[in-house]
């Protein structure tokens, strides 16, 4: 059954209605072979553009839809329902497609934003390293400014949609401290910038994830977004919208599994009886929903502060924390609805386990929210 969503608008609902038919036509008919195959799929993420979806919540002077982010995140939320690597994709395309709307120059906006907008130039995020995942000010790729030139050196890690991405919002070092990190936006095909292969992890297996390799590459100058020392509080904005992606991701996971494990209750009978109707499971299919209902009333509550231009910092975490740990629960719960063919790649809920333990753990882990959350609560 199709979630009955409370949207604000008849655009939403078409949106909505545009995203499940996507899904039903593109993304599910191959999703099982592609993740398991562990095969990218060239053509999708130019499919969501074509289709509006990879600019909802830009503004519609740039080209973007100008739809509020609860709209925004709704449509994450479907897409990921059907396709979790898809949905982590387009929110990382978002996240760093922000610096550049939200600290770049009108010139730099004019320069850029349409072909990352219309989904022709899709994004991927640089910011951690080996040793900086949660602190993320110990980064150590450097650029050094030399005339017109910024002259990168260093390595970066776990770069989803690494070596696919037509551009890197990249977070490097100009000087000391978390002062000294600026941010840039590095076309891929830069002289001296190269990829690792893809590492070998335990979902989201469509899209890769990879280190990437400065090797004096040397960068026009104007590719600096913000000024320079601004890098991390710019990071660590797009991140508070960018959590607010993974909690909707974290959801639509979530909601795959309630859907599937109410399914096979329906269908699968012992001593008698549909498990369902068994008081033990039922429970177990109630609690279930209600975390996945929870979770979502979570992320949709930042977003409407959000889109009130209220502080939202907070709740983002609030919210990735909530859903992400309901992914986890009901995904867990979904397998144990199936019993041992659960346990099997004969059906989705295996998947759905595995995804949805990453999405407690990037964009901040979940022990990181708890930090921003318990330091909005000192006085
Ligand atoms: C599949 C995947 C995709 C990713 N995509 C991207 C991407 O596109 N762009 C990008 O920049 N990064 C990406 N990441 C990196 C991700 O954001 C980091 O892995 C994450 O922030 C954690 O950093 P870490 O791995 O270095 O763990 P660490 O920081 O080493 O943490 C290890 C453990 O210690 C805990 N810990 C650390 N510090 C504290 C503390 N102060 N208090 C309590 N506990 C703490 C952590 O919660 C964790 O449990 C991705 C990672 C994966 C696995």
């Amino acid at each position: 059954m199709p979630v009955d969503r409370l949207l604000p608008s008849d655009d939403a609902r078409d949106l909505i209605a545009l995203t499940r038919d996507i899904a039903d036509k593109v993304l599910d008919p191959i999703v099982d072979e592609y993740e398991r195959a562990e095969k990218y799929p060239e053509g999708v993420m130019a499919q969501l553009g074509a289709a509006g979806l990879l600019s909802l919540p830009q503004p519609e002077e740039w080209s973007g839809g100008g739809q509020p982010y609860e709209v925004y995140l709704q449509v994450l939320e479907e897409i990921a329902t059907r396709w979790a690597a898809i949905g982590v994709a387009v929110s990382v395309h978002s996240l760093s497609s922000h610096p550049l709307l939200a600290y770049g120059t009108e010139e730099q906006k004019q320069r850029w934003l349409p072909g990352m907008l219309a989904g022709d130039q899709i994004g991927a995020y640089s910011l951690s390293e080996p040793q900086a995942g949660s602190d993320a000010a110990a980064l150590n790729c450097k650029a050094t400014r030399d005339g017109d030139n910024y002259v990168l050196n260093g390595s970066k890690a776990w770069i989803t949609h690494g070596g696919k991405a037509d551009f890197y919002t990249l977070f490097a070092r100009t000087g000391e401290g978390s002062k000294g990190i600026s941010c840039f936006l590095v076309p891929a095909d830069l002289e001296g910038l190269s990829f690792g292969k893809p590492e070998e992890k335990m979902g989201l297996h469509a899209v890769p994830t990879t280190s990437a390799f400065y090797d004096n590459a040397r960068l026009d100058a104007d590719r600096l977004i913000g000024t320079e020392g601004q890098g991390l509080s710019i990071a660590f904005s797009a991140l508070d919208s960018g959590r607010l992606g993974i909690a909707a991701v974290a959801v639509g996971i979530a909601q795959a599994a309630l859907d599937e494990a109410v399914r096979y209750a329906n269908e699968r009978t012992t001593f008698g009886r549909k498990i369902i109707d068994h008081q033990g499971l039922g429970f177990l299919l109630a609690d279930m929903a209600a975390a996945v209902v929870s979770a979502r009333a979570t992320y949709l509550d930042a977003a409407r502060r959000r889109d009130l231009g209220l502080p939202y910092s907070t709740q983002a975490s609030v919210a990735k924390l909530i859903a992400t740990d309901a992914a986890m629960k009901v995904t867990t719960d979904a397998v144990q609805v199936f019993g041992g063919v659960g346990y099997t790649r004969d059906f989705r809920v295996e998947r759905f386990m595995r995804e949805a333990k990453i999405t407690q753990i990037f964009e901040g882990t979940n022990q990181i929210q708890r930090l921003v959350i318990s330091r909005g609560l000192g006085s």
